[in-house]
């Protein structure tokens, strides 16, 4: 009787051993009623006419002839007022009206536009440039709307020079795909096209790493066309991994990072208030993969750890909302009882208690990229969200303390 009792302790000891060394298992809840589900099948969109819009009565010219714009038509409503109407690619949409103009006029003087909007509300301060490069806020007394109106009515001084109007600073495909390729210059730093996205932009990830790419970490940005306070976060968040601290050059030691900074080119250089070009907002096809942008990031990150017998020990996921915070998994659900998000968003509050994050717990059935993480890769994510109006100096210096910070907690963790 004994050797058979040690014999099955053993099995118990190993069996025990052998489930703590695995991920916990949470699959996606089973669909007991479909109307609960977001169809993410394409769906048609309207595209915007491009053209530049002449007032010969008062001498002011308005285009939308530039990558990220959106301005659907505009009227002259009197001699100092134009109005405008800027509508979504398709709706229901979510509340998030991007609007984006160029205006120039043959002489010195004040014009005000109104904005109206279809399927939406007022939401983003009007930003201004005069190169395309730097922004700046409208001025306070130049505004004379508040948030949640149905229209916006702001007053620009003219001159001259052409000025940029836009919800937020302009940042194309472009931009980041050449922010990648000065990265990828860095000898421990390649990128990849994964995948192309419904109007053939390719898809490109970053990997920083001087590992043996088991341990993964997963970063996105840019599903939401419209959301720059999170994408300048990632900016700055992923040039910190890449950098010279004695941190960073420990964590690529040991990690493998997998960067995909924009998600969703198409509707980004379209000047899109949220979906991609199937109409389909991203954000809500991490369950189905009807989309191709989801699809090629959920095949590229599949592959590498098949290929190379990889764990994901974490995901990112940038975006912006009215607030700063993060959506958490719940706590019950988080696997293995890591906590990793509630200890990186405690440890930069204590840095930015003037910019703290909220923990908002968001379930684990939404189709989101988070939920993804969770129950296909068993893997704790969250989605990072930065304020609208977050200002832009503090997100430069938080993304980097958040990613020190992070690197640090996954040493620690995982050593
Ligand atoms: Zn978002």
């Amino acid at each position: 009787m004994k050797a058979p009792r040690k014999i099955m302790s053993l099995i118990f000891s190993i069996l025990v051993l052998y489930s703590f060394s695995q991920p916990v298992q949470i699959p996606w809840p089973e669909v007991t009623d479909s109307s609960n589900l977001v169809d993410t099948r394409s769906q048609e969109i309207n595209y915007q006419v491009k053209r530049t819009f002449f007032f010969p009565e008062i001498g002011v010219n308005v285009s939308n002839e530039f990558t990220g714009a959106r301005l659907n038509d505009l009227i002259l409503i009197n001699d100092s007022t134009l109005s405008g109407f800027i509508y979504p690619e398709n709706h229901p949409v979510n509340m998030s009206p991007w609007y984006a103009f160029r205006v120039w006029s043959d002489s010195t003087k004040d014009i005000y536009f109104k904005l109206q909007y279809a399927h939406g509300r007022h939401r983003y301060l009007p930003k201004l440039s005069r190169d395309g490069i730097n922004w700046i806020q409208i001025d306070s007394t130049d505004l004379f709307s508040t948030v949640d109106d149905t229209t916006t009515f702001f007053r620009i001084h003219l001159n001259y020079d052409a000025i940029w109007i836009s919800a937020q600073e302009i940042l194309t495909s472009d931009l980041t795909y050449r922010w990648i390729d000065r990265l990828s210059r860095k000898t421990f730093i390649t990128s990849n096209i994964i995948g192309y996205s419904t109007l053939g932009k390719p898809i490109m990830a970053m990997s920083i790493t001087e590992s043996d790419g088991k341990n993964l970490l997963v970063i996105l940005s840019r599903q939401h066309p419209p959301e720059i306070p999170g994408f300048k976060e990632m900016i700055s968040f992923v040039e910190t991994i890449a950098g010279n601290s004695k941190t960073a050059r420990k964590f690529r030691k040991r990690f493998e990072v997998v960067v995909v900074p924009m998600m969703n080119p198409d509707g980004v250089d379209n000047g899109h208030w949220r979906h991609n070009a199937g109409g389909v907002d991203l954000n809500r096809d991490w369950r189905f993969f009807n989309q191709p942008e989801t699809t090629a990031l959920r095949k590229f990150i599949l592959a590498k750890i098949q290929k190379r017998n990889a764990r994901v020990h974490y995901g990112i996921d940038f975006h912006s909302t009215q607030t700063d915070l993060f959506y958490l998994p719940d706590e019950k659900d988080l696997p293995g009882g890591e906590g990793i998000s509630m200890k990186l968003l405690n440890s930069i509050n204590k840095s930015f208690p003037e910019n703290p994050f909220t923990p908002e717990p968001s379930g684990i059935e939404g189709q989101i990229s988070k939920n993804w993480f969770l129950h296909e890769l068993k893997t704790e994510a969250i989605t990072y969200e930065v304020g609208d109006n977050t200002d832009r100096e503090i997100i430069k210096k938080r993304g980097k303390e958040a990613s020190l910070q992070l690197m640090k907690i996954l040493l620690k963790e995982y050593k």
